[in-house]
């Protein structure tokens, strides 16, 4: 097998492997290194992580267990820094040697930052990764005051979703005109009016130069002398393709690494895809052409023939909610183009199209982009327009939309701009592979997995595609994944109709399009069907994903992390010397405090696992599952003086009842002895507050990237009326949540009302207490299992069982 290495694990890249794993599954042993600490996620849906709309779990692309079912090799949270272009390998920052045979470059880019006094500043970002939005979020819980500099595409969406965030926004632009390389003067006065009533202030003309503070940022100085207040500043104005380790190298270099029309660089059997590569003088922002980048090299890297890449044209959109716009090809008119213009200031609609020689070659949209799709396969298809009048080029002027529209179009019109898929290709998917679901056309086509834009164009397609045989609810339901069309409630109501048992069984009885199922929905029914059949259903082990089948944290070097179960936080000298010990005889990396109130040992050898726990003798304290992890105490009225409750004794026996107990996310939970909230009760899962004669019970809170307050479920007086409450909430929680859906999304979908309506009915409490403990009953620990049992260990514990490191 031939060694493939890719330096990158960002979109462009990993959709390049897919497709190579398309058309050669077995004609590479690929390892790709990733700087940062994640497999692929859709880094578009970062506004809308920023925007509060979506989780990062939703938008991760390719989960670990996707590499670990493709024999990848992947090193997360680790960089390649040096190239042998001689003797054929890369050289991470920890040292490791991998050789390849062919070699891909796809390090994307980095937010370009002002070369200007005090942009080093703490609470001065970009705005490119996961690390810059929870350092946005995590700001605005202490800043109330922000400043994007960057009136472009990127730095309005942030600016967007720091209001959200509830903070005071200003977006400092240096052009007269918002989005100016987009959009032209009209359109772009009628967005900032429309952001302006959203509540952005907007300092245009103003050029930065001086980050103002001492350590951190307190404000801007602008060239004119004028400054202005921050507590963050966000710069998004631009991008900078990530060439060093190829330039340092030997690989040719302008703006970016610069790549034929078959993606290959300077040096034979290195390639560079994505916002990294210059081609043609361009270095594309945007993932539709690095998609058609990526087809291209995977063809190229086969060994099949292939046409050459020869450019994209690309067109925008803006992702901020209440505001359509789109715009591709050029904006401005000249004495060589004719324009068709269309402004209806009453409804806030402005459609502009420029025509160069019988050419649409520009297009800009405002207000109402049903055209857009047409409009921009004529500009890319270079069709002839000298039969059309401006009422049949914008069709939607006259009110039809739907599927009428849908009807005319032709079959080589692109629907999903960003995956390049056409209305001819998703109609022969949903003739051939008989689709009906919107999620399924999705999976199988492309169409729609990463702006999501086209979403709708494609359920009209859908509907118009299926004829009478359409169903609009069940076409817009979301299947638990791409292997059936059957959502969570569905698969759920089969497995009791027909008392299905297995995983295996559910698959087959269910009629799954994919034998063995995948990653998405092996866990789901595993936890389905246990949350089902209580007591008497038997896990399998093999459906869970890898952490919770090891029953520890794969690292990033592919070794684990141990940590063993204290409840409350409270820890015994006897204890802390035996986790010294294991430390010291098992030569262990890293002892560290978590953030949970225990102590972890990473760097532990797979192999070495059964011994450790056996030498540690304590409980799993379950790190990596989907169910209780911690309970974190506050010391309490035992030594605090302002405590008004026992709270370590109450976390204790939170801890020692749910411990185990498997639930569709993790489960987090606090509890303090008073309102002073040293265990930050208030974003768990379930958090409790001692109050003067009782408890008060928090619900749905989240401290992570979707932080969330929680909210007051109850006030209660006694222990016992925590324990009913937890119980009863946890089961329904249990009940009705989707596979890893968080109890902070799911409180906001069921509503908080709702859910103190179903508490509120005592029988309802007691009926669920019982399904509740019927269902604690079953489990025992991981560990004990794994140290008592030959197989387990064998199975799960050999050296060659795990290709993945995290
Ligand atoms: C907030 C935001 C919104 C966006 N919205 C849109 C949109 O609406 N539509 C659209 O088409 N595009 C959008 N984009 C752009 C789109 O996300 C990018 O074009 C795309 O992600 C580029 O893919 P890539 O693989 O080239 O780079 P990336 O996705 O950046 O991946 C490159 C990866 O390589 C890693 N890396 C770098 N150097 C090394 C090294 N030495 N060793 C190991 N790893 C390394 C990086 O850490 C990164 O994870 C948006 C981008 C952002 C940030
Ligand atoms: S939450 Fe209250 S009782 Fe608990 S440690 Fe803090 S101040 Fe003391």
């Amino acid at each position: 097998m031939k060694k493939l290495v890719m330096i990158g694990n960002g979109m462009a890249g990993i959709r390049t492997i897919e497709e190579i794993l398309k058309l050669a599954p077995e004609q590479f042993k690929i390892t790709i290194f990733g700087k940062e600490p994640y497999p692929n996620y859709n880094r578009i849906k970062l506004s809308n992580i920023l925007q509060g709309d979506t989780s990062f779990e939703e938008i991760i692309m390719n989960p670990l267990d996707w590499y670990q079912e493709n024999h990848i090799q992947l090193y997360t949270g680790e960089a390649v820094t040096t190239i042998d272009v001689e003797a054929k390998h890369v050289i991470s920052d920890q040292g490791r040697v991998v050789e390849f045979d062919e070699l891909i470059i796809a390090t994307g880019s980095k937010s370009f930052i002002l070369p200007i006094p005090g942009a080093d500043k703490h609470g001065v970002t970009g705005f490119r990764d996961i690390q810059d939005c929870e350092m946005m979020i995590k700001s605005s819980e202490n800043d109330k005051k922000a400043v994007v500099i960057g009136g472009g595409l990127l730095g309005l969406e942030a600016a967007r979703g720091l209001l959200n965030l509830g903070m005071q926004v200003d977006v400092v632009h240096l052009m007269p005109d918002l989005m100016e390389r987009q959009l032209d003067s009209i359109a772009s006065s009628m967005l900032k009016a429309e952001l302006e009533s959203q509540g952005m202030n907007f300092l245009m003309e103003k050029e930065t130069v001086e980050i103002l503070g001492d350590e951190r940022v307190t404000g801007l100085r602008f060239k004119d002398g004028s400054e202005i207040e921050a507590g963050l500043v966000v710069m998004a104005i631009g991008i900078k393709s990530n060439v060093k380790i190829a330039k340092n190298s030997g690989i040719y270099v302008n703006r970016g690494i610069v790549v034929n029309d078959f993606m290959e660089t300077s040096i034979p059997h290195i390639y560079a895809v994505g916002e990294c590569a210059e081609h043609r003088e361009i270095v594309y922002g945007l993932v539709a052409p690095l998609y058609e980048q990526g087809k291209v090299l995977a063809h190229k890297i086969c060994g099949l023939p292939v046409d050459p890449y020869k450019g994209s044209v690309t067109g925008t959109q803006l992702k901020v909610a209440g505001i359509d716009l789109y715009s591709a090809g050029e904006i401005v008119e000249d004495s060589s183009t004719k324009a068709i213009k269309v402004q209806n200031e009453f409804d806030g609609v402005y459609k502009k199209i420029l025509i160069r020689d019988q050419n649409i070659v520009g297009v800009v949209l405002y207000g109402d982009t049903k055209d857009s799709t047409k409009l921009f396969r004529m500009l890319t298809k270079k069709e002839d327009v000298s039969g059309m009048t401006s009422v049949s080029l914008l069709q939607s002027e006259t009110g039809e939309g739907g599927s009428g529209d849908v009807a005319s179009m032709p079959n080589d019109e692109l629907v999903c701009g960003c995956n390049g898929v056409t209305k001819g290709e998703i109609v022969e998917a949903i003739h051939k592979q008989g689709l009906t679901t919107l999620d399924q056309v999705s999976h199988c086509t492309n169409a729609g997995r990463s702006c999501g834009r086209c979403k709708p164009l494609v359920s009209q397609i859908l509907a118009h595609t299926l004829g009478d045989q359409f169903d609009a609810a069940a076409a817009a339901k979301t299947s638990i994944c791409g292997c059936t069309t059957l959502s969570r409630e569905e698969v759920v109501a089969e497995i009791k109709a027909k008392s299905l048992t297995t995983v295996k069984e559910v698959m087959n009885v269910l009629g799954w399009n994919n034998e063995e199922g995948c990653t998405k929905c092996r866990p789901a029914i595993n936890y389905y069907l246990g949350m089902i059949y209580k007591d008497e259903y038997k896990d399998d082990r093999d459906s869970r994903l890898v952490n919770e089948k090891i029953h520890a944290n794969i690292q990033k070097d592919g070794t684990y992390s141990v940590v063993p179960r204290m409840y409350g936080g409270v820890t015994t000298a006897a204890d802390l010397k035996k986790i010294a010990e294991v430390a010291d005889k098992y030569d262990v990396p890293l002892v560290k405090l978590t953030g949970g109130q225990r102590i972890a040992l990473f760097g532990v050898k797979k192999e070495d696992l059964p011994n450790v726990w056996a030498d540690l003798d304590m409980p799993s304290g379950y790190a990596y599952g989907k169910t209780l992890r911690t309970v974190k105490t506050c010391v309490g009225a035992q030594f605090c003086r302002y405590g008004t409750q026992d709270s370590m004794a109450l976390g204790i026996a939170l801890e020692k009842k749910f411990e185990r107990l498997d639930t569709p996310h993790k489960v987090k939970m606090g509890v303090s002895a008073c309102p002073r909230n040293c265990s930050e009760a208030g974003i768990k899962d379930i958090g409790f507050v001692g109050i003067d004669g009782g408890w008060e019970i928090y619900v749905g809170g989240n401290g992570g990237v979707d932080l969330r307050p929680a909210d007051l479920l109850y006030t209660v007086k006694t222990e016992e009326e925590v324990m009913e409450i937890t119980g009863a909430y946890l089961q329904y929680y249990r009940e009705t949540a989707n596979y890893l859906e968080r109890t902070s999304k799911w409180l906001e979908r069921k509503g908080l009302d709702h859910v103190k309506e179903v508490l509120a009915n005592a029988e309802t409490r007691k009926a669920l207490n019982e399904r509740m403990d019927e269902t604690l009953k079953k489990y025992n620990d991981p560990w004990t299992e794994a140290i008592q049992n030959e197989e387990i260990k064998d199975q799960y514990y050999a050296k060659h069982t795990i290709k993945v490191g995290e």
